[in-house]
């Protein structure tokens, strides 16, 4: 499972040329890091995304989020070190991000909604590090109260052409 964004800007998304605009899930986070299905061996999505949790957990794929944040609340060592690798990254590349559009919310989606608890702290701290403006500019970081519905009502609004 990737992990993508959607840019807002003056209340529009912001799509880029070939709509592809929000691809967090392939920012360079660790250059040394493994290979990524887009051909890169750098990507956010090795350290964040829902398999590359597990994985890095010593987990079976085929587990549940669940029991990935029951292993981290237990203080299982590796499930602790996926989930804090997963805020670091994922602070890392949200810092980018902002660095470059220069918004001050951040809306989080999907598993990193009942992850923010478990991480928020050491991804803010991340974001507020790499962030350029950080020592100046608050950034609010909040959970999306549409959670399990954000992807399908993402699908129903998407006007990208079809491939
Ligand atoms: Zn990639």
């Amino acid at each position: 499972m990737g992990i993508g964004s959607a840019i807002v800007l003056n209340g529009e998304i912001f799509g880029g040329k070939h709509s592809w605009a929000g691809e967090i899930g392939h920012i360079c986070v660790d250059p040394a890091g493994p290979k990524c299905g887009c051909g890169a061996n750098v990507c956010l999505e090795q350290y964040a995304g829902q398999d590359a949790l597990f994985r890095r957990a010593g987990m079976p794929i085929a587990s549940t989020l669940d029991d990935l944040i029951d292993s981290f609340n237990a203080g299982v060592p590796t499930a602790v070190s996926a989930i804090d690798n997963a805020a670091t990254t994922l602070g890392r590349a949200i810092a980018d991000t902002l660095n470059i559009i220069d918004v001050d919310h951040v809306i989080l989606g999907g598993n990193f909604v009942r992850l923010l608890p478990c991480f928020q702290q050491l991804l803010i701290s991340e974001i507020k590090y790499g962030r350029m403006s950080g020592k100046w500019t608050e950034t609010e970081v909040i959970a999306d109260k549409n959670n399990d519905k954000a992807a399908l009502l993402g699908a129903c609004f998407d006007n990208s052409p079809i491939l």
